[in-house]
């Protein structure tokens, strides 16, 4: 099929998209690497009247430290956060994860940004975004606004941003040398959207665990934090007795759907797995 016909514009400043936004509200799509967007286009899922292409605006782009934050900017294409050596040192979940979105062609033009905007509930950047607790920096014709990663994502391709507003970056706090990050997924082909996965995070001081976060994606219609899986983990070593009540307490925080790859009880006991596998490497 071919998308319905639309209009195109590409502004030169924040400014100009906003004004667009403002106007055109709900008929009007931000284009960034297209690898989502036009494909649901393409597959006539969506009919905007005119996308709005903020490829050209300076500032939105861009990969640095910013107070103790690293900052990957909205527009930082896939590529450019999978090789960067800040990314690695700085926030090392991000560089594991970002090598299972898709193939080369697509994560060449694919956004970080665009990633958690579109926020498919079986993403990985979501889902590692939420493990580091994050933060989003928006922008619309109203200001500036940040929301923690934990509020941003509410519910099935539905997230905090209005329709006049922007993700411009995300800033994630720098990892610390006590931080433990580890990720998972399972997917039937390398590149495809997983079936489940996980992304971990926590710290270990003299052998013990503590603020963790065991987010898992294609687990619901967000990622979803496991609450009870990681209280079960906090504050003691990381044992085998630890990870088996993590993933006996997964009972309880994950209620996965079921579809054409999955059942809900294959995905629940795939990311049982997946805990204990990514429990025991946990990496700096
Ligand atoms: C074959 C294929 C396989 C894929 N596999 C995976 C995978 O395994 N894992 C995965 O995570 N992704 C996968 N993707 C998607 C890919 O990661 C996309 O790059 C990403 O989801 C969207 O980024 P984009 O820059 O292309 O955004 P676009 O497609 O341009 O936009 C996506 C949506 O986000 C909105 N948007 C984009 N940027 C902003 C912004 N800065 N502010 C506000 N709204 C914005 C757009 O309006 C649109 O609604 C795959 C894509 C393809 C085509």
């Amino acid at each position: 099929m071919k998308a319905p016909s639309f209009d195109y514009v590409r502004p030169g400043s924040l400014p100009e998209v906003f004004e667009v936004l403002e106007n055109h509200r709900e008929d009007a799509r931000i284009l960034a690497g297209g690898q989502s967007l036009m494909a649901t286009l393409n597959m006539r899922l969506s009919a905007p009247a005119i996308l709005v292409d903020i490829n050209r605006i300076g500032g939105l782009s861009g990969i640095d430290l910013d107070g103790g934050m690293l900052r990957i900017g909205a527009m930082a294409r896939h590529v450019e956060v999978e090789r960067s050596p800040l990314v690695a040192r700085c926030a090392p979940l991000i560089s594991r994860a970002i090598r299972h979105i898709a193939h080369p062609a697509i994560r060449n033009r694919g956004t970080f940004g665009g990633s958690i905007a579109f926020a498919d509930p079986a993403a990985e950047l979501p889902a590692c975004v939420v493990a580091l607790g994050a933060r989003l920096v928006i922008e619309g014709s109203r200001g500036r606004r940040m929301v923690a990663a934990d509020d941003f994502f509410q519910g099935l391709y539905r997230t905090a941003l209005s329709s006049d507003e922007v993700l411009v970056a995300v800033e994630i706090p720098v990892a610390t040398a006590e931080a433990r990050h580890g990720f998972l997924e399972l997917a039937r082909r390398h590149g495809d959207y997983a079936m489940i996965g996980v992304a971990a995070k926590a710290r270990l001081r003299s052998g013990a665990l503590s603020d963790v976060r065991l987010v898992y994606f294609a687990a619901g219609d967000r990622p979803v934090l496991a609450g009870r899986a990681s209280a079960a983990l906090e504050g003691g070593p990381n044992s085998a007795d630890a990870r088996r009540a993590a993933m006996d307490a997964l009972d309880g925080d994950l209620d996965p759907p079921e579809d054409l790859n999955a059942s809900a009880a294959m995905r629940l006991h795939l990311a049982k797995v997946l805990t204990r596998r990514v429990l025991e490497d946990l990496v700096p």
